[in-house]
């Protein structure tokens, strides 16, 4: 098994025979034969059947990839109208006595290196659109064609760089995926093989004697495997069909209200771990991020991250949501989760001990560095903080405390700062006692059912010889969900759930029935979610 890596332009996985194109060189005089005014008349016609094409390429690139990744066409069809272009091309020919072919060469050459030198990578990866359109040219000057690129097999085509239009003309029935030597995240290409929902990477140092066969390209890890061991060759297959199952769910149901068949609407979100998961929850079609546990920051690393870093972390969540609702959970480090940079003293009881909100209040300054971080994204789009494991009104009062210090303080430096909602983590049964009161302070409860079930049974939840004793469903742990729920809404405050029970598809019936307005899930399971909910009814008639 051989293997290479390169950068992921889009996830997913594809196996089949690898397909090396080479694009075959023009051959052409460089000097003409005919009159200037003839090899004017040439380049005018194969001019005109170019505009004609890219027309057709347009229609082709609007039905597989959208409007926007369309409008590449528009733009190249635009430059073949460029009065500075023409005028180059028709200085060639005529001071040059050169052919229509040298001439668009010459000038589209001219054009690149323009773009080329713009220190901007968007305008650097427009020279490859000008030099797509000199080729097309000429092509059409020398009636010649780009060949069949696939050589009639399904497959994953291998190439040094692809235009534009050679992306477009592919066979999308028959292309398994793309690897390419060279070209840029940004590049139309790219644009392209994103919108058409191809498995792509670029930058892959491929050899020429792969051509033909058996490739892997993990574009979740930018790998491509060639002869793969049987053993990774299953590995990715059975990744391949969840992939397949996952684009098939959300092809019925993307776009479509959550909603039961009674008319009972309800959120579907996704829970993340981290900036490089939101992706994840994007492809899933998820209604927003109804938990970012942002304590991944702090794991694994001596140092406490910067104001700045968490607020680039954010700002990148926020912004790839584009104005869905992102719920920040404030630290939530102690018991299972250890961050060196904090020092914890061993402790008798972790999960009772020195934790989440607790942590918070007595090291203000890191608490002020994370809520400042969370403020400043909250700029960029629609968000909402959220405290873990409170279990007073007291606690809650003196965090919000805290996070209109660090809002009057940015404010004051002038420093951009959103709307947020504040809510809290209902972990405890202590936040279920006092539900009502707690309600009065925030603007929204998320169950954490992981938490709830642990302290409610008392049965540690890191400790699998006790998972014969828990019961998810307990009667116990049910009953502090359904309170949470009438309490919160009894004081105008939304209410999720974001433990791991919100993915229990045994539930759903009874988590809608309880009122609850948003489930958050890992993005894995939104769908399912989703597709099940479409199918309930919750008339009383149905009520078991
Ligand atoms: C929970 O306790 O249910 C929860 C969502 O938080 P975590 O699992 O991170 O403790
Ligand atoms: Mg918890």
């Amino acid at each position: 098994m051989q293997s290479a890596t390169g950068k992921s332009i889009l996830g997913g996985i594809a196996i089949g025979p690898l397909c090396i194109y080479q694009r075959e060189e023009s051959v052409f005089s460089a000097i003409s034969s005919l009159t200037p005014e003839e090899e004017l008349a040439r380049f005018e016609g194969a001019r005109l059947k170019a505009m004609e094409q890219l027309g057709g390429l347009y229609e082709k690139a609007l039905d597989e990839a959208g409007e926007e990744s369309a409008a590449i066409f528009e733009i190249h069809r635009m430059m073949l109208e460029d009065g500075d272009y023409l005028d180059a091309v028709k200085g060639v020919i005529e001071g040059q006595n050169a052919t229509a072919e040298r001439a668009v060469t010459i000038a589209g050459e001219n054009f690149a290196a323009v773009f080329e030198a713009i220190e901007d990578p968007y305008m650097q990866a427009r020279s490859a659109d000008i030099r797509d359109i000199s080729r097309q040219v000429v092509n059409i000057l020398l009636d010649s064609g780009d060949g069949e690129m696939l050589k009639g097999q399904p497959a994953i085509l291998a190439a040094d760089d692809l235009t534009p239009s050679e992306t477009v003309q592919l066979d999308k029935s028959r292309l398994l995926g793309i690897i390419t030597r060279y070209g840029s995240s940004s590049s139309h290409t790219a644009i392209l093989a994103r919108a058409m929902n191809i498995p792509a990477l670029i930058g892959v140092d491929f050899d020429s004697s792969w051509d033909g066969k058996t490739a892997v390209l993990d574009g979740y890890s930018g790998c491509v495997y060639i002869d793969p061991a049987p053993g990774l060759l299953s590995e990715m297959e059975q990744r391949h069909q969840g992939d397949l199952k996952r684009e098939s769910l959300l092809q019925d149901l993307k776009g479509k209200p959550n909603i039961t068949l009674d008319g009972r609407e309800i959120k579907v979100c996704a829970n993340i771990g981290s900036a490089g998961d939101v992706n994840l929850a994007l492809q899933n079609d998820a209604q927003g991020i109804g938990l970012f546990r942002s304590e991944f920051l702090y794991l694994d690393t001596e140092d406490s991250p910067t104001e700045e870093q968490q607020f680039a972390h954010y700002k990148q969540v926020v912004e790839a949501m584009d104005g869905k609702r992102v719920v920040i959970r404030t630290l939530d480090i102690g018991a299972d989760k250890q961050a060196p940079c904090f020092h914890l003293e061993k402790e008798e009881n972790p999960a009772l001990g020195y934790r989440a909100i607790r942590i918070s209040l007595t090291q203000k300054k890191i608490f002020k560095q994370q809520l400042r971080a969370i403020l400043r994204a909250s700029a960029f789009g629609t968000v909402s903080v959220m405290f873990p494991m409170i279990i007073s009104v007291q606690e809650v009062r003196e965090a919000r405390e805290v996070l209109e210090e660090c809002r009057e303080e940015l404010e004051d430096q002038g420093i951009a700062v959103g709307k947020v909602e504040v809510g809290i983590m209902v972990e405890t049964p202590a936040a279920v006692m006092i539900a009502d009161e707690l309600a009065e302070e925030v603007d929204f409860f998320s169950l954490g059912t992981n938490d709830l079930t642990q302290y409610t049974l008392a049965i540690d939840r890191q400790n699998p010889r006790l998972d014969r004793f828990c019961d998810p469903h307990h009667p116990a742990v049910l009953r502090m969900i359904r309170q949470a729920v009438e309490a919160g809404h009894r004081h105008n405050c939304w209410v999720g759930l974001c433990g791991e029970l919100g993915a229990d598809q045994a539930l759903t019936e009874t988590f809608l029935r309880m009122g609850l307005d948003e489930l958050s899930v890992s993005p894995g399971a939104v769908l399912p979610l989703r597709k099940l909910i479409r199918g309930l009814d919750l008339r009383e008639e149905n009520n078991p």
